[in-house]
């Protein structure tokens, strides 16, 4: 083997994300908009010279490593959920976790940097899992990136499941008292949104309930009439 055939790479930050499991977590940044992260600097690259000037990006190239299932390897066909799960397509033409190196890349909103005892910087839309250590992070450059003519192949519309939402009179109760995450029910409602049930429960006949962690909260819901309907939060 050659080599150059090999590297190491730096863990430089870690995610710190509402989302405590891979269950519910959107596919893509972006479609949960409401989804508050922070990526915390490992002390090493905390020095506020290293972000001087990413203030002025709306929006930042995260890369990181699946490491809840690195270890779980690959495999050279995967079956998209966009397609129903019952289609393959090759690994390099999907965002599947489970790749030869297992790497994402998210482009996430940036909020604010904090310049702390460790550098903070604060993000929203992530599809990221808590704990995800980030390998690089760098300025999204619209006119290098934003590409509106390009083709989506199989995934070429942003995905809509028409899915309402009705909270029991207990959830809305608990949403009421939750002063510190005053944005938890737009958070909720735009991650129920995306229908995070396994595509092979989507028959609406299935009469499930389903269970998700955001931040420390436990929320359980069925889908009813079209409609997500969350009857208790904890
Ligand atoms: N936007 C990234 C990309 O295209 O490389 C990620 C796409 S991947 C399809 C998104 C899924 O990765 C999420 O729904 C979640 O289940 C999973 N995920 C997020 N963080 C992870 C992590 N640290 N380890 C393993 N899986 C993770």
């Amino acid at each position: 083997m050659s080599e150059h055939q090999n590297w190491t790479l730096h863990t430089i930050a870690t995610v710190s994300s509402p989302y405590k499991q891979k269950f519910a977590i959107p596919r893509q940044p972006g479609l949960v908009k409401h989804a508050y992260g922070v990526i915390e600097m490992l002390p090493e690259f905390s020095h506020p010279d290293f972000l001087r000037g990413l203030e002025a990006f709306s929006h930042l190239w995260i890369q990181f490593v699946f490491h809840e299932t690195a270890a779980k390897g690959w495999s050279p066909l995967v079956r998209p959920p966009r397609l129903g799960g019952n289609q393959r397509k090759g690994v390099f033409a999907t965002r599947s976790t489970f790749r030869p190196n297992p790497m994402g890349l998210s482009v996430v909103e940036l909020v604010r940097v904090e310049h702390g005892k460790s550098t903070r910087i604060h993000v929203r839309g992530l599809d990221l899992l808590d704990g995800t250590p980030v390998l690089d992070i760098k300025p999204y450059l619209p006119y290098a990136d934003a590409l509106p003519e390009a083709a989506g192949g199989f995934a070429d519309e942003r995905p809509d499941t028409g899915l309402g939402i009705v909270f029991s009179d207990d959830a809305e109760q608990f949403l009421q008292q939750q002063r510190d995450y005053p944005q938890l029910r737009e958070f909720i409602t735009e991650v129920l949104a995306q229908d995070p049930r396994p595509a092979y429960q989507k028959d609406a006949h299935m009469d499930k309930d389903y269970g998700m962690h955001l931040y420390h909260f436990n929320i359980k819901w069925r889908v009813q009439n079209n409609k997500n309907y969350v009857f208790s939060i904890e």
